[in-house]
């Protein structure tokens, strides 16, 4: 069984001709609201793919609460440890102009009240597989790694990047890392890395071997339409690609490692498992959205290649 522990966000979007600068209002169109954040993505994804799947997170006692729990449990979600309460449910406020790019103001809310003693052992007891995100507060992470228990796997994506301490690093099995991400844990400055400019190195497989210098016992990069590469101590492979029509990028990391980590709790080897997850993650770029553009395993089955 999977256990996803993380964020859940309802995201508000509104389409713009022209994003607002400082002081200024602009009209908008029809506001749309979708339930999203990556533990709720990740969460939806696993389940829609028929893993058994339960998310620990927190919401508030509101009516963005409320949508998110119903898509949860539409999909399949176990969201008994879904908690509720003690600030209003995280939100990201979204605006997109014509050519597609955004502005985003993210109220954690509830998230950034999902604490250690929230980590509770009788949650973390039933998974074979547990995994996590960054928009929780850093020291839950931390204690979700200590709660472990013995032969329960952990798998990461450190989304939004930053430094991690290194007992949660030496838990990693994988390390799941888009470029992004990849650049800022790797000290890049430019990408509000700590490190000397210049020091992240041109290919990704560079990438892959100096994440795994730092302390993870194995790494996936994801590369986009270029697939993924991943890394153990048995050295660096590349995950064939899945040639797609690409509609809507957006949550397609999450839908990857939702697809990774319930593979692998399953007992597959890694690349298979990336393979796996590669397709899903294909399948999620062909429609818009996060949850909604999530495969079934029917669905996967049907790509070619
Ligand atoms: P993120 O969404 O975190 O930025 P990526 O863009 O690397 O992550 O996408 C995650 C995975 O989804 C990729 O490794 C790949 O398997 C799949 N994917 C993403 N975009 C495409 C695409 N255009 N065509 C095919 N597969 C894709």
């Amino acid at each position: 069984d999977l256990l996803v522990v993380g964020s859940a966000n309802a995201d508000l979007v509104v389409g713009v001709e022209r994003r607002p600068g400082a002081g200024e209002t602009v009209l908008g169109g029809d506001l749309a609201v979708h339930p999203g954040g990556k533990g709720a993505n990740q969460a939806v994804a696993a389940a829609r793919l028929g893993a058994r799947t339960a998310l620990l997170a927190r919401v508030g006692d509101d009516g963005h609460g409320r949508l998110l729990r119903d898509s949860l449990r539409s999909a399949g979600v176990d969201t008994a440890a879904v908690l509720t309460g003690g600030a209003p449910t995280g939100v990201a406020l979204i605006t997109v102009d014509p050519s597609g790019d955004n502005s985003i103001v993210v109220s954690p809310g509830a998230n950034a009240r999902l604490t250690e003693d929230d980590v509770r052992a009788e949650v973390l007891g039933a998974a074979r597989v547990v995994s996590a995100q960054l928009e929780i507060p850093p020291a839950t992470v931390a204690a979700v790694v200590r709660a472990l228990p013995e032969g329960t796997r952990f798998v990461l994506n450190p989304s939004p990047p930053r430094p991690l301490p290194g007992e949660v690093l030496a838990a990693c099995d994988p390390l799941v890392v888009n470029e992004h991400e990849a650049r800022v844990l790797l000290g890049d400055e430019e990408t509000g890395g700590t490190g000397e400019p210049g020091e992240v190195p041109a290919d990704p497989a560079d990438w892959a071997r100096r994440l795994l210098a730092l302390g993870p016992r194995s790494v996936v990069v994801t590369l986009g339409a270029e697939g993924a590469l991943v890394c153990d101590a048995s050295g660096v492979r590349a995950v064939p690609s899945v040639a797609v029509a690409a509609v809507d990028t957006t949550g397609a990391g999450d839908a990857f490692t939702a697809a990774l980590a319930w593979r692998l709790g399953a007992g597959e080897e890694l690349p298979v498992a990336a393979a796996y997850a590669a397709r899903v993650g294909a399948a999620a770029v062909t429609r818009r959205g996060a949850q909604e553009s999530y495969p079934t395993a029917a669905e996967v089955a049907a790509l070619d290649a």
